[in-house]
């Protein structure tokens, strides 16, 4: 196992730093009728990105009675509503609450909102053939350089999409015209994956190693599959902007991939962005 690439080691301070601090503690909240307004308006017509309609069945789940609403407040930061289908687990607050001491305030001085609506439906590749499209990749959104709200869909890889969210709500996309849209999303993308591995290992260089590697391994092969098996070449299909984009956002960082391990990505059908050691 090589050395940790640089901008690894320097977000792993940044990690320390955070776990450091005495944790902020988060508080119970009531969901104002207003949250609960803007979150029926997202499940029932924010379907650009979300064409399976996950939102819309957590939201009927709610109403039926068996999703169940969590709200907290973490101080003056943060505000996350929660809608939990049942068997799903509340996020990890612990870690949540290091995210956003790790972004700390927002410009306007709002907490940042965050709606969850954690659909238990798992990114998975479609048949071989088949173009990526976005019910296939896509898992949250928000508006840039805004505390509007954060709006996150799978149960999977919540916190890889926070973190995501929480870059562009922070207004670290790239500008300027030789940023086109899925350049930008592939390098929020990127820097999202290095900010995950970097807070999972809560500054421990050997853990960050570990969870490195496997990353790296897991974009490589994941990459291969999208690109051999679904279409994904370029910059124009679709899938291209959360993963074959990530291999030049890595290069720019000095950060470089292994070699793909073509037979066992070929059976694998998960379509996760990050592997699963970074969901425990
Ligand atoms: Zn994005």
């Amino acid at each position: 196992m090589g050395q940790l690439p640089l901008v690894l080691s320097v977000l792993l301070d940044e990690a320390k730093r955070v776990w450091g601090q005495a944790p902020p503690s988060w508080e119970p909240c009531r969901v104002e009728p207003d949250e609960l307004r803007a979150a029926e308006r997202e499940a029932m017509e924010g379907a650009q990105f979300d064409r399976l309609g996950l939102k819309r069945g957590v939201w009927e789940a709610y109403r039926a009675g068996t999703a169940r609403l969590v709200c907290k407040r973490l101080g003056p930061l943060a505000r996350v509503v929660c809608l939990l289908p049942k068997g799903i687990a509340e996020p990890p607050w612990e870690l949540w609450a290091r995210i956003f001491a790790w972004f700390g305030r927002a410009a306007d001085g709002r907490p940042w909102r965050v709606t969850w609506f954690a659909a238990p439906s798992p990114r998975r590749f479609p048949s071989v053939g088949q173009d990526l499209g976005p019910e296939h990749v896509n898992g949250g959104y928000t508006r840039p350089c805004s505390t509007h709200g954060i709006f996150i869909y799978r149960e999977e890889e919540a916190t890889r999409v926070l973190i995501h969210e929480l870059l562009h709500a922070a207004c670290l996309d790239e500008q300027g015209p030789a940023w086109s849209i899925p350049l930008r999303e592939a390098q929020i993308e990127t820097w999202a994956e290095l900010i995950l591995v970097a807070l999972k290992s809560k500054g421990s260089a050997a853990a960050a190693k570990r969870l490195w590697t496997a990353q790296s391994h897991w974009v490589a092969d994941t990459n291969w599959k999208a690109r051999t098996m679904n279409n994904t070449q370029d910059i124009t299909d679709y899938g291209w902007r959360y993963l074959c984009g990530r291999e030049q956002m890595y290069a720019r960082l000095g950060v470089s991939l292994p070699a793909p391990r073509a037979a066992a990505a070929s059976v694998n059908g998960s379509l996760r962005f990050t592997t699963p050691l970074l969901e425990k």
